[in-house]
């Protein structure tokens, strides 16, 4: 898989599209007649009123500029944040641009002062508007990617790698945890099709959902494996939810004939368990209810009796 990455390489002028390019000609043209004009149209200072200091520094601050013009170029931004950061910087530039020839050639006040002062003005203006509209922009991709990386496409419910954060990270949420396996669910695929065991799949993500607690989670963590992390440990607030659940679920059915069932582990945790071992315990539990011929719940073994 190949990650893309900013390329600021002057070999990336390759890849611009028109508009870019066009931008690119433009500034370099409006630099240009301002400097030729300048030298063209001015009396020169001669060279002892030209301050090498003064000129480096007006010089580095163009060169600076440039070069965040570049990157603006080479980033991919969409297009109103593009237009908004090229155009601002190229008003800024031909600003600056204008300043250093200030150094070498007398120019009239007009020009000096107002004609910089606003296309600066006007650059700053449009580069900082067009700097917020890039940070909402990157907020933005990141939901989007967080929301990619944390959650299941098909069920909309968080994946494994969110139920993980939660249980092992967030340790102190969680107080009790049930695991639920669809039984037998490759028959599904097998004799009604992929799509419709998708389906059921998306019917079982809503009814966990629909039954999940305030403040509980909710996940899939695999495929046709699912988890809720409860902040309760009242047993038999448990159990009262594990027996919804086995009769919820036999109200999917992708035909008549057939109805869903589920297998479930549960589990409270105790004083100072490590999250990693009430897994292991439920994991267990939900194993023994496939045992014990599944469309059932089974309840964790403590841990001083399991070890
Ligand atoms: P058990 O009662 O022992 O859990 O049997 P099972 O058939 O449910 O379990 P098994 O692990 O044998 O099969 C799980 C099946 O789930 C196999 C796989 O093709 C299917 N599956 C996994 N993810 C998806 C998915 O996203 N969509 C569909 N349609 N099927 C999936
Ligand atoms: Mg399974
Ligand atoms: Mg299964």
């Amino acid at each position: 898989m190949q990650f893309e990455r900013l390329d600021i390489s002057l070999s990336h002028y390759r890849h611009l599209d028109r508009e870019h390019r066009a931008h690119i000609a433009l500034l370099g043209a409006l630099m240009l007649a301002i400097i030729v004009l300048n030298l063209l149209l001015q009396p020169h200072f001669p060279y002892e009123r030209v301050y090498a200091v003064s000129l480096g520094f007006e010089t580095l601050n163009c060169i600076t500029m440039l070069f965040l013009f570049w990157v603006v170029q080479c980033a991919h931004l969409p297009t109103p944040t593009y237009r908004l950061l090229s155009s601002g910087l190229m008003l800024w530039i031909m600003g600056a641009t204008a300043d250093i020839m200030d150094e070498l050639v007398e120019q009239p006040l007009w020009l000096a002062i107002y004609a910089e002062d606003l296309l600066r003005s006007c650059g700053i203006l449009l580069t900082s508007i067009g700097g917020r509209s890039t940070m909402h922009h990157l907020i933005h991709v990141s939901a989007r990617l967080r929301e990619q990386a944390l959650f299941d496409d098909l069920t909309r419910l968080p994946n494994r790698r969110y139920f993980h954060q939660q249980l092992f990270l967030e340790q102190g949420v969680c107080q009790a945890l049930i695991l639920l396996d669809l039984d037998h669910f490759k028959r599904i695929n097998d004799n009604y099709g992929h799509d419709i065991g998708d389906r059921v799949l998306q019917q079982f993500g809503e009814l966990l959902q629909q039954h999940c607690p305030p403040d509980a989670l909710a996940a899939r963590v695999g495929g046709e494996e699912f988890a809720l992390l409860l902040p309760v440990a009242n047993e038999a607030e448990l159990q009262q939810l594990a027996n919804t659940l086995l009769a919820a679920t036999r109200n999917i059915a992708p035909d008549p004939a057939h109805t869903m069932t589920v297998s479930l582990g549960v589990g409270i945790r105790e004083p100072k368990e490590p999250a990693v071992s009430l897994f292991k315990r439920v994991d267990k539990a939900l194993y023994g209810a496939k045992e014990a011929g599944r469309n059932c719940a089974v309840w964790a073994t403590p841990t001083t009796q399991g070890a």
